[in-house]
Formats: C-alpha cells, structure tokens, sequence
C-alpha cells in the first residue's frame, strides 16, 4: 500500500493560513525527544502517533516508544520497513508503509494529551547539489513544515494520520474511533467533557521557539562551516592532483589535459578550455576542452584574440574575468563586438564565461576558460574563480618546468650527436687521414731520396702515393658535403628529370670511378614510360652513384645489381638498388643510415669507404621529403636500398623549404 499524497501538503492546504519553516534534522531531533520526553514526564494517556522514514531511524527510539506506550494504548508508529518492521499489535501498533509511500519523505509526531496538544508535521527537502561531504553530515539535512502547540493544527495533523492508519490497517479502525472520539474533539467540546484548558504556564511555545531558533542558527553557521572546509578541502584536492600531476609528467599536453579535465568536472562546468597563446597572438587553437554532455565541443576551433575585448582586458588587468550573463554583460555588446565573437558567444551557447590568464613571471603563457551555457544564468563564486585561479597558478609553473626539460633534452640529444661525431671524426681522422698520409710520405720521402729507384717501383709508390691522396680527398669530400647538407648550406636547382637519364648517368661515373672490371653487371630494366620526377638532377645522381658505389663495394664483381623504378602513388616514384652480396643483418638496418656507421668499425675496414654516403642520401632524399631505407634478409642474403623522389606534375608541394635569408644558397663545395 502507497500513498503519494504528502501529509504535510494535506496540512497546509486544509489550514492554508499556516506556512511552514525550514528545519534542520539536529532541530528536529531535538524537537522530537522534548516532546517525547513530555509525555514520560506526565501521567496522563496521550494520543501519540509517530512516523518514520526509514525502519533504522526508528529503531534508534523503539525504546522510548516502549516506554510511551505504558503511559497509554492509543500509541501508533509509522515506519518504512527495512528488515523486520511489520504491521503489528504488541505494546503499541506499528504501520508500514511502501518505501514508495511519501511518509517515507515525512517526519511526523502529533501528542494530544488531556493537558496540551503538540504536533511536528515536516517533509525532507532534497538537494542533489549539496556536495558529499555536507550530506555525509546527517545533521545537516533540512526540513520543511510545522512545529507547533496549536490545537486546531495538531488535531487537523492527528485525524489526517489516523485516516491514513485506518487505510493501512483496516482491522484498526474501532480502535482509530476510539481515538477519535476521545481525542479529537474541539476545545469547547473538550472543555464541557471537562478536560482542563492549556494554561500558559503549562505552554511552553516562546520558550521553546528561542530555543528552537537557537538551535537552528547554530546549525545554520555549522553548515556554512562545513561548506567552507568543503570547498577549501575541494580547492587543495584539486592542486594537490595538479602538482601531483606535474611532478609526474613533463609533457605540456598532459599537464594541461589533466587541468581541463578536473576543473571542468570539480566546477560542474558545461566546458572548460585552456589555451596556450602569448600576448601578441591573434588567434589561438582549442586542444583541451572539458565538455559536459550534449554541448557542442571547441575543440580544433580557433579562437579570437586580436579582437576579443576580453582577452585584451585579461592583458591590460592581468587579472581573471567574470561574466555572469553574456546577454547583459556590458563589454559584450553587439553594437561594439567583432562579427568573429558574437558568432563565438553565439556558436557555443556561452551564457556564463570565466576566463583565468595563465602567468609565469608576469609573462602570459595561456588562458582557462569556463562556460556556463544553460539557460540560467550562473555567477561565478569568489572561491570557484579562486580556485581556478591556483590552478593556473600551478599550470603556469609546469609548462615553464615542462618546456625547460624538453629544451635540455633536446641540448642534451644534440651534444650527444656531437660527442659521436667528434670521436668519429677522430676515429676516422686516425684511420682513414693518418694511414694514406703516412703510406703518401713514405712513398713520396722514398722517391726522394732514392733517385735511382727502378722505374717499376717508382711507378708503383706514385700509383699508391695517388690513391692514398684519393681516399683523403673523398673522405674530406663528403664530411663537407654533409655539414653543407646539414647546416642547410646548399644550393637546391630542382628541375623537371628522366629518372632513366639519371641512372644511366650514375652508371657510367660508378663505372668509371671503380674500373668495369671491378664492376658486377648492373641491369636497369627501366621502362621508357616511367613518368618524369621533380628533383635536383645533381643530387639525385649523387643518390644512385652512392647506393651503387655500396652495391658494388659489398658484392663479389661476378654477382649481379639490379636498378628498378615505378610509380609508388599519385605523388612518388619508388627506386630500389638491390645487390646479392653480403647483406646486412636486420637489426642493423636503420642505423647504416647514420653518420659513420660501418659494420665493421673504422679500424677493421676492408672495403675502404668513409662512413658517410648513406648519410648523405637520407640527407639529400629528405630535402624533398622523400623516404629511404634499406631491406635485407640478413648476413650474405644481399640487400635492398630504397628511396622515393616526387612525381614532376605534384611538385608545387613537395618544393624544398626556402633559405631564412631568402639568398641563393652557395653551389656545392667540390675539392
Ligand atoms: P661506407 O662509405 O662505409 O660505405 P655508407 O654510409 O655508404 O658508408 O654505408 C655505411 C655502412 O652500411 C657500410 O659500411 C656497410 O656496413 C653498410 N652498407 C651500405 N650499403 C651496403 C650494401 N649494399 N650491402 C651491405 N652493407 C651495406
């Protein structure tokens, strides 16, 4: 059995002259002992009728209610059951109701005694937005209703709550008539029955009201307390978990993913942005947004600057800007707003805007952005934009933190390619420079010194003084041509090319520079169609002639290199040198790009060789950010080297980026 109708309501709207007050459950607690401690005090047989709103809340008073019922049998109790509370007859009759039941929202206790009449008829007011910590305090639930000593309210409260009795428990109702009759009965009624008149003495109403009124204010200022340590305890929650966050992290968009994050959710905000922009920027992209549900996103949105009069307020101030109402908010007139913020305000629903700069050392990193964007207008409380404010305070420090490690990171990584290069260099100085210089100067000292040398060995120690000096010249040759590549220092002609041309242009200097004998056969099985490429004729040449020089110095010359070519996409042309000699085992596969990298380390070298050509293609291949890189099934399976250059028809996009100086770069340094 339910029933939805409140008994507080039927109260009120049969004695509609009679408003109801607000209540704390301390307060009522209170109210409920005096008037149940009254009747134990007295020796008269009230009336007593009380209803709980949950089986627990009345087991904490069974006991007084064992007692009561000594006094009297007209003892009722109400109650929602939880475990065992049932309809039953023992020292006093209990009633349950479904937990659907709106006495299950209700506090009641009606006394009518044959000295007074007390009643407490009062209904629990819900407020879902009362944060957890306030609700864990029970005392702090709040009431509404009636408190009184009024007769004609307490009899008007008592035959409605006996109506409802009768209507639970029906094999009641001779009982309930009883009641009726000898209790609610007028004052005039019960005077002719002779029942004494409440005399002011016995009425305790101003006193106990004080006290009453007492008791609320006091629990009024406990609750503005307690919401004051739970918006304090949220605040420091909230920076701690910044701090915490940034202890952990050094990634900037972490830290400000995880701001947005928990500001947006801890101040219930429909969206919270946070930005980073300095003070001459005019726009700024979206790349952290809170969102509630079903409001539209920002993010990737750009946002105004240059023109938003709030930003430059937040500069000139630097200080945080609260709007309550963009409608009103006199800054945000149509009249004097750019098109571009009026869409922004209008776009997004903003109808409450916070904005927080973000400072470090005065200097402006970001801005914090909340919105409010329902219908009703929301004013940002001093602690809320407080809060926000500490936050941004933290954030400001760690993407300052953030940034200076990731530069030195960067410092780091490039010292680190310094110090290889610098003990490469010296490694390679000592093999490949001082060995050819010393072979060059014994050669050279002996032809001096021994002017009847026989004219074969003569030639011989010029043949190999000459080598030597190549080798020298070739080393020295592509460290240049590398720091050009490096350092950017060089002039860059791309032009419309036959690929065919190219190859057969690399061929015929590998052949000439190693001697055809020395040369695998190398087939090039290129078609005529192949479209034409978009590169520098000069150094796309020097590509093949490196990977083919590397083909042929790490294959047997009766082996067999092979060149193909073929479009790779609408925008490349894929061209692969594949040898069948000593391979290259996979894990070393990326690193034979890097500077100096030989398999065998400088010193056991017997290929000759510097370290360096394949360098110098990723360098030149990434200049039109083309790929390279190398497949080989491993030790003597023979390799595969591959690079892409862009079509000529899609050229425009994949043109080389421009000198900062604007000037034509130098042409390449040759020795
Ligand atoms: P090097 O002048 O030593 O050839 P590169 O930069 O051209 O310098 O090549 C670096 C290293 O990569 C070589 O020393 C060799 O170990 C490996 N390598 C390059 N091309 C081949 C290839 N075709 N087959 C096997 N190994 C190769």
């Amino acid at each position: 059995m339910s029933i939805s109708t409140s008994v507080l309501a039927e109260l009120l709207n049969a004695l509609p002259h009679w408003r109801s007050q607000m209540y704390f459950k301390s307060s009522l607690t209170a109210l409920s002992h005096a008037m149940e401690d009254r009747i134990l005090a007295g020796t008269d047989a009230p009336l007593a009728i009380a209803s709980f709103q949950r089986e627990r809340f009345y087991r904490q008073e069974a006991h007084r209610y064992r007692r009561i019922a000594q006094r009297g049998d007209q003892v009722y109790v109400l109650s929602a059951p939880e475990t065992d509370f049932t309809n039953h007859s023992g020292d006093y009759e209990t009633i349950a109701f479904d937990s659907s039941d709106a006495l299950a929202q209700e506090w009641h206790l009606i006394i009518i005694s044959s000295q007074y009449t007390n009643c407490l008829i009062c209904r629990e007011r819900s407020n879902p937005n009362t944060h957890p910590l306030q609700n864990a305090i029970d005392n702090n639930r709040r009431f509404e209703g009636i408190w009184t000593f009024d007769r004609e309210v307490t009899l008007k409260a008592a035959e409605i709550l006996l109506d409802r009795i009768a209507i639970y428990r029906p094999e009641l109702s001779e009982k309930i008539e009883q009641a009726r009759h000898q209790y609610l009965v007028p004052r005039s009624a019960s005077s002719r029955r002779q029942t004494p008149e409440i005399s002011p003495e016995v009425n305790p109403d101003p006193f106990v009201q004080r006290l009453v009124t007492y008791l609320q204010a006091s629990q009024y200022k406990l609750l503005k307390a307690y919401r004051s340590i739970a918006a304090q305890e949220q605040r420091e929650r909230l920076i701690h978990l910044m701090t915490v966050a940034i202890r952990q992290s050094l990634d900037p968009d972490e830290i400000l993913e995880i701001a947005v994050e928990k500001l947006g959710q801890v101040l219930g905000a429909c969206r919270c942005l946070v930005y980073r922009c300095k003070e001459s920027d005019k726009t700024a992209k979206i790349k952290h947004e809170f969102l509630d549900a079903e409001i539209q996103s920002a993010h990737n949105h750009t946002w105004p600057l240059a023109n938003n009069p709030l930003f430059q307020e937040v500069l000139t101030h630097r200080e945080s800007i609260c709007i309550a109402d963009t409608v009103s908010d006199e800054r945000l007139n149509p009249q004097q707003l750019s098109q571009s913020l009026q869409d922004l305000i209008q776009n997004f629903s903003i109808a409450s805007w916070l904005l927080v700069p973000i400072f470090y050392k005065n200097k402006l990193q970001g801005i914090v952005e909340l919105h409010h964007c329902g219908p009703i207008q929301e004013n940002w409380t001093r602690e809320e934009v407080s809060l926000v404010e500490a936050v941004a305070t933290q954030m400001g420090v760690a993407l300052i933190q953030a940034e200076s490690y990731a530069n030195l990171e960067d410092l780091n990584q490039q010292l680190e390619a310094l110090d290889r290069t610098r003990s490469n260099l010296v490694a390679i100085t000592g093999h490949e420079l001082r060995t050819p210089l010393s072979t060059i100067q014994i050669c050279l000292e002996s032809l001096s010194s021994e002017p009847d040398m026989a004219e074969e060995l003569r030639d011989v120690m010029l043949s190999t003084a000459l080598e030597d000096a190549e080798r020298m010249r070739k080393l020295i040759q592509d460290f240049l041509t590398l720091s050009q590549l490096e350092s950017g220092r060089v002039e860059w002609n791309p032009e419309t090319l036959s690929l065919e041309e190219c190859i057969s242009l690399s061929l015929s200097n590998t052949v000439a520079r190693r001697g055809r004998a020395n040369v695998p056969e190398i087939v090039a099985p290129i078609t005529h169609d192949l479209p034409l490429v978009y590169a520098d004729g000069e150094w796309l040449v020097e590509v093949l002639a490196k990977l083919l020089d590397n083909a042929c110095k790490f294959s047997d010359p009766d082996s067999q290199i092979r060149i193909e070519a073929y479009p790779r996409s609408d925008h490349w042309i894929e061209v692969m040198v594949a040898d069948n000699g000593r391979g290259i085992e996979p894990k070393r596969l990326k690193n034979v790009f890097d500077r100096f990298y030989q398999e065998e380390g400088a010193l056991q070298r017997t290929t000759g060789g510097t370290g360096l050509g394949l360098a110098i293609c990723r360098q030149i291949i990434q200049r039109w950010q083309g790929e390279i890189w190398a497949e080989s099934a491993g030790k003597n399976q023979g390799s595969q080297f591959y690079f892409t250059v862009p079509l000529a028809d899609v050229q425009a996009p994949l043109m080389p980026p421009k000198t900062s100086s604007g000037k034509t770069k130098k042409k390449r340094e040759s020795l």
